[in-house]
């Protein structure tokens, strides 16, 4: 398509006709993305960025990757749209392939059309083959802003649509930087893992409590990295008291952590997993909620009362089998390993230089610099908790500061520099990349008190 309106009658009509996601309005003067290739983006006036958090965690493959927009065109020329009911060969495929790259019995799973709907489906399937309601959810998750989906986290994107869904219970979250139980690992007992099951028998353990769900890695919470005995005695606690256990691996999922899921790095199987974003590379809407055998064989006689016009989606369907398959083809998972490490080697080098990063996590291409106000009090730059990063916060100005330099790095809520680039991602574009936010570390530097 080319283009008819040049980039002021774009902002113009945006700004007169279309409600912009997570932010009031006033002033919104939003970069008006024309095309994309490979880990660049470029703007209406041709500048290139450099996209060093892969949208929102979701162009696992970089973009216009031709195999899956090929697969997406051949699908749209021969069977565009088909309702669920039907059987279609790339649904049938990618079922396969997840039920291949998913460990464990994980052998089904049920299409939606993105993460929120993956976990409004994960709850309903936990209610409804458990006969219980209650959930166990941890403070600052992320899981969709839908209304179930968004009853699982707490924090100040729900205050304005309370009460949310009731059955959910919150639990403290494996925050090692910030250890909401003040100990210190290794020397702790993993107490963030002992608190799930202290809730589990608080609220009535096996004759009460549904399920357990949890990000391997929490994401949009500030890529919240457990210790490394958190997931295998959650998965202990959740058998030996009959709760479900899910891993929400939206953000973590296909080859993010440098394992095709993030659960793949404590060797655990959960009950169910759900699933959207790198499934397609975000190139069409997709969301998965994969579960175990045991789970599936409940709806071979118990109706699956759920799901959605677009469950399934044939476009969804061709996009999802071919991003799998080219992850595989390209050896993606062991290059987001490789590359991850030497990320996390640039990011050590920027807490040596810079005192405003107080912390560095994560695995794969899965990391983040936590910013504070002081090394010390480990004061952070602003309270992720209560309210988002305002445009005067040091984040925000450093944010800002790497679009201009043409690096483009999410926003989020947390006092979290995101780093998340396409797994295909080389090291010379990590080395350009880590340049512009060393010389914009400089803003949130000059905040940091000690
Ligand atoms: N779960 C996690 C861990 C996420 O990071 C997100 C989105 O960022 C979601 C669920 C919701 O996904 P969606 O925005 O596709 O509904």
């Amino acid at each position: 398509m080319s283009s008819k309106l040049d980039g002021e009658k774009i902002r113009e009509y945006e700004r007169n006709h279309v409600l912009t996601p997570w932010t009031a309005q006033k002033g919104l003067k939003p970069l008006v993305a024309d095309r994309a290739q490979g880990c660049y983006f470029y703007d209406a006036e041709g500048k290139e960025y450099l996209d060093f958090t892969s949208q929102f965690v979701f162009s696992n493959l970089g973009h216009s990757d031709r195999r899956v927009v090929k697969a997406i065109s051949d699908q749209a020329a021969r069977l565009p749209s088909i309702n669920s009911q039907f059987a279609t060969e790339s649904k049938a495929l990618l079922g396969k392939l997840l039920a291949e790259i998913t460990p464990g019995d994980i052998t089904k799973s049920f299409f939606s059309t993105g993460g929120a709907e993956a976990n409004e489906g994960a709850m309903k399937i936990a209610r409804l083959v458990s006969g219980k309601s209650k959930i166990i959810a941890r403070y600052r998750a992320y899981h969709g802003s839908t209304y179930g989906a968004m009853s699982l986290a707490a924090d100040f994107r729900n205050w304005a649509y309370e009460p949310a869904v009731p059955g959910v219970i919150h639990c403290l979250e494996p925050y090692c930087y910030r250890c909401p139980f003040g100990v210190t690992y290794p020397g702790c007992n993993i107490q963030c893992a002992r608190h799930v099951e202290d809730i589990i028998l608080r609220e009535g353990g096996a004759r009460r409590v549904a399920a357990f769900i949890a990000e391997p890695i929490m994401g949009p919470g500030g890529l919240i990295t457990p210790p490394e005995e958190y997931w295998p005695l959650v998965r202990e606690i959740c058998d030996r008291h009959e709760v479900i256990l899910i891993s929400d691996e939206v953000m973590t999922g296909f080859g993010r952590t440098g394992k095709w899921f993030g659960v793949d790095h404590w060797g655990v199987v959960p009950d169910m997993m759900t699933m959207a974003k790198g499934v397609t590379t975000g190139y069409v809407p997709l969301g998965a909620t994969a579960m175990r055998a045991w789970i599936a064989q409940k709806f071979e006689e118990l109706p699956y009362l759920h799901g959605h016009t677009y469950s399934g989606h044939a476009l969804a369907m061709a996009a999802g089998a071919a991003t799998v398959q080219a992850y595989q083809e390209d050896n993606l998972i062991e290059n987001a390993a490789r590359m991850g490490e030497y990320l996390m080697d640039k990011m050590r080098q920027l807490m040596d230089k810079h005192p405003s990063v107080g912390d560095i996590r994560g695995k794969g291409l899965f990391c983040g610099l936590e910013l504070v106000k002081s090394r010390k009090t480990r004061e952070p730059i602003h309270e992720a908790l209560m309210e988002p990063p305002r445009p005067q916060t040091a984040k925000m100005k450093l944010l800002a500061k790497c679009l201009q330099d043409g690096v483009y790095i999410m926003a989020g809520a947390a006092s979290v520099i995101v780093l998340t680039p396409p797994l295909n991602v080389t090291r010379d574009e990590i080395d350009h990349g880590m340049s512009v936010i060393d010389a914009a570390l400089a803003i949130p530097d000059a905040e940091y008190a000690d």
